[in-house]
């Protein structure tokens, strides 16, 4: 009987991988978003046209990569983040698994220009279907600029699976809007169509958070700060008059991470009991840093959802540090509202 098994070419297996990380151009956005937070940026620039189909580009003034780490990054696997199965449990940058830049070149048409500070001249590569077509040494900036054009030219179905650009920009804003949230300290900026949608100064977090939800929250944002030996819980709650009747402005970052957890978001809303009316949903941006091996980020694709080693503690810990926040600015319960 004949063999039938056949080892399936690097770009194919590339686009089949690039299915469980890019989905649309907003996880394209959070992968090269992350990229530039992990090689240190102070200053990142995401240009977008079409909703990011037919453009997607950021601009880093991070560490930028030598002529070879240039070629390597688009290779599956590659990494600078980790090196053995231990370090993924330690791991404090947003990537370790080498996979986003290998999936972005099976399904764009990538343009890469690179310097590091201590080269002369940068590097520019473009690839297309996983292969390089064109190299050469370029004069740069320090950092990166990573441009995809064409989301999915080469996959018809992802291509007409995406939405109309108004819906794929709401994806979009999201994914920018929480990256932003979690490192204030560093300048944002996002135009989309040649129009300047954001442009974030480096600053505090109660600054990026006036900045990016609201002036209103102004002066109505409490502060969160618990220290224990297990983690650190951080950031702001909205007051209880600020609670809206859709959910939104809630978001969790654990070690910088955003997530989302049903269970987390219960212990922030029992904090919360009878300050707000039962169907309206408290502002929250809070930060969890606990050490990494607590935590195991590799249980999803895209990394939102995350495995504590002890969820309990967690959920305890939350719900106190809220109903301490919220009663040191002492706000009793109102009956204000049409119950
Ligand atoms: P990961 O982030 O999981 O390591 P990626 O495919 O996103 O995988 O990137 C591969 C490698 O390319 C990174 O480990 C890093 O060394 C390098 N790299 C990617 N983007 C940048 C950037 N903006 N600046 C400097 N190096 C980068
Ligand atoms: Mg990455």
């Amino acid at each position: 009987m004949a063999d039938r098994i056949l080892l399936l070419p690097d770009n194919i297996a590339n686009q089949i991988a690039a299915g469980e990380v890019i989905q649309r151009p907003a996880s394209a956005i959070k992968e090269l978003l992350e990229n530039a937070v992990d090689a240190g940026a102070t200053e990142i620039k995401l240009i977008i046209n079409d909703a990011g189909k037919s453009l997607i580009q950021v601009i880093d003034n991070g560490s930028g990569m030598s002529e070879t780490d240039a070629r390597m990054c688009f290779e599956r696997h590659a990494t600078s983040k980790i090196k053995n199965i231990d370090d993924l449990f330690h791991v404090r940058t947003m990537g370790f698994r080498g996979e986003a830049l290998a999936s972005i070149a099976a399904v764009a048409q990538v343009e890469l220009r690179t310097r590091k500070a201590d080269a002369e001249v940068g590097t520019y590569i473009e690839i297309e279907n996983s292969v390089v077509t064109k190299q050469e040494p370029v004069a740069a900036p320090v950092g990166t600029s990573i441009a995809m054009k064409n989301l999915f030219f080469n996959v018809p179905a992802r291509r007409n699976f995406l939405k109309r650009n108004a819906a794929e920009m709401r994806h979009i804003i999201d994914e920018f809007m929480r990256v932003a949230l979690s490192f204030p300290n560093i300048f944002f900026s996002l135009t989309s169509n040649g129009q300047q949608l954001f442009h974030l100064d480096a600053g505090t977090l109660k600054h990026r958070v006036v900045q990016l939800l609201g002036n209103n929250y102004n002066t109505k944002l409490v502060s969160v700060k618990e220290h224990t030996d297990y983690l650190n819980i951080y950031g702001f709650v909205g007051k209880p008059e600020t609670a809206k009747k859709t959910r939104g402005d809630q978001y969790f970052f654990v070690n910088n991470r955003f997530i989302k957890s049903g269970y987390l978001n219960h212990a922030v809303m029992s904090a919360y009991q009878e300050m707000i009316a039962p169907d309206s949903f408290p502002m929250y941006v809070l930060f969890i840093d606990l050490d990494p091996t607590q935590v195991d980020v590799n249980v999803h694709p895209t990394k939102q959802e995350i495995k504590f080693e002890d969820e309990k503690i967690v959920y305890a810990f939350v719900q106190a540090a809220i109903k301490h926040a919220l009663a040191q600015f002492s706000i009793t319960p109102t009956l204000d509202f049409d119950l």
